[in-house]
């Protein structure tokens, strides 16, 4: 697991006179381990900041550092790939044509691991996340909510550092909303891979954060428990 430091993080769109900045300096600290939500407005910034993290979106100044085990990295200019990251969407693309074991081993076949450990990650994967008898079904033999499982288990086979999560529940009927926050928490309970979770929605933010970053128009507005957060005046 690692834990991140954001310092001085600044994000400008634009060059010269038509730069607009859009993050204006954010520093935090996020523990080994720990699963912090960023919520705030449409257009504050979530996003970007997610994507600067991921390596989706360059950084204009400061510095991303990932902490491990094995030292400090600066990864501001780390390709995506080579960042130890996994990244879940809201729009999760499940190959048609592939069964639910290939889904979740392809992305494994292309980084040539080995097909062994590829087939103990995917069981692993598949029995966390309650798909055990579901391997060699497509996708349309799924339901909505199996298939949100599928597009984890494919970023959990990746055992990466850590886990980003771009509003990942926002398309789903409150069923599923909420029975997918569950799994999402089981998930972490179980694995404990340091997670940065966007969200516009204060109720989801509260039930998931260990803590909370608090963003508006670019800037951390608060950072802590969401009692804390919630405490305050
Ligand atoms: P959020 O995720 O909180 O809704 P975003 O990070 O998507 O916010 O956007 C923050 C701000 O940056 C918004 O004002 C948005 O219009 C602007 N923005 C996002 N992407 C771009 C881009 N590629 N070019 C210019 N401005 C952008
Ligand atoms: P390839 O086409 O590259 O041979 P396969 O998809 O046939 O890859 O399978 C790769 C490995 O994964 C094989 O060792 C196979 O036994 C194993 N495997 C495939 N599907 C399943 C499954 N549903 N459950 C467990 N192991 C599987």
């Amino acid at each position: 697991m690692a834990s991140i430091s954001l310092r001085g993080i600044v994000k400008r769109y634009g060059s010269g006179p038509k730069a607009t900045a859009v993050i204006h300096g954010l520093d935090a600290e996020i523990g080994e381990g720990e699963f912090v939500v960023i919520v705030g407005p449409s257009g504050c910034g979530k996003s970007t900041l997610l994507r600067m993290v991921a390596g989706l979106e360059e950084v204009t100044d400061g510095q991303i550092v990932f902490r491990t085990a094995a030292g400090e990295r600066v990864v501001n200019d780390v390709e995506p790939a080579a960042r130890d990251i996994a990244m879940v969407f809201q729009n999760y693309a499940l190959y048609p044509h592939m069964s639910v074991y290939d889904n979740m081993a392809y992305g494994l076949k292309i980084a040539k691991v080995p097909k062994d450990e590829i087939r103990q990650r995917v069981e692993k994967a598949a029995r966390i996340l309650e798909l055990g008898g579901l391997l060699e079904r497509r996708p349309r033999q799924l339901s909505g909510g199996q298939r949100q499982r599928v597009a984890m288990g494919r970023a959990i086979v990746r055992q990466p550092q850590v886990f980003l999560f771009d509003e990942p529940l926002s398309n789903l009927d409150a069923k599923l909303r909420a029975q997918t926050r569950l799994e999402i928490q089981k998930l972490h309970a179980e694995l404990g891979v340091t997670s940065l979770f966007v969200t516009h929605d204060q109720v989801e933010a509260m039930t998931l954060a260990q803590r909370m970053i608090v963003m508006n128009g670019g800037r951390m507005e608060q950072f802590g428990t969401p009692e804390a957060v919630y405490a305050r005046p």
